[in-house]
């Protein structure tokens, strides 16, 4: 189901739709669900600032709009703003051709607020780098891009005990590639060593 006010964000309807999906079974989602943490964001809060990133993206008139649907895996994802022959009496419509050209941030629909605001954070992260490198994709380098989105937007919106949780949670999937190879480059990055070093007590603000 979108938001209600119908956000949607960028990319390809193609294969990368695909991996953002199955990336987010990789970061172990069980973890990420309504009523397994003791957060106290709200959707609507969560809401407002993701709205905030759509808009800013979709400000900047690149010709891709940028949405974000929730979902579970396995659903289909309807397009916004787009119905099947209604501009015209429908009983004189027998078919449309649209060009879609988006970029689609996909969450999952049943994780808690600040689960769906640290992936979504990740998933710009990987928007905003294929953005800069249209036909370029190296997925390592959109994975380190995404995991520098996380952090820096969970500090430029004060959730710095977001960070850390999600640097660990990075480090936790870092056995396998592309996170691997990601985590690797982040060796010299400041942000990086810095919320994955683990000295944020968990839960408390500092
Ligand atoms: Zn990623």
């Amino acid at each position: 189901m979108l938001f209600t006010f119908g956000w949607i964000l960028l990319a390809h309807l193609d294969g990368v739709l695909w991996l953002l999906l199955f990336e987010g079974s990789e970061v172990g989602v069980a973890a990420l669900l309504s009523g397994s943490s003791g957060g106290t964001m709200t959707r609507e809060e969560v809401q407002a600032i993701l709205q905030k990133y759509v808009n800013v993206w979709n400000s900047a008139n690149h010709g891709c709009h940028l949405w974000v649907a929730l979902a579970y895996p396995g659903d289909a994802i309807t397009i916004p703003d787009i119905t099947f022959g209604m501009n015209k009496d429908p009983h004189q419509v027998a078919g449309m051709n649209v060009r879609v050209h988006v970029q689609l941030i996909v969450l999952r629909e049943d994780m808690t607020p600040e689960s769906l605001l640290t992936t979504f954070f990740h998933e710009y992260g990987h928007a905003c780098y294929e953005r800069v490198h249209p036909g370029a994709f190296n997925e390592v380098d959109s994975e380190v891009a995404a995991i520098c989105s996380s952090l820096e937007l969970c500090v430029a919106e004060g959730f710095e005990e977001l960070a850390y949780r999600e640097a660990k949670s990075v480090k936790e999937i870092a056995a396998n590639e592309p996170y691997r190879t990601a985590v690797a480059k982040l060796a010299d990055n400041e942000l990086w060593r810095k919320y994955v070093s683990g000295e944020h007590a968990s839960g408390q603000s500092s």
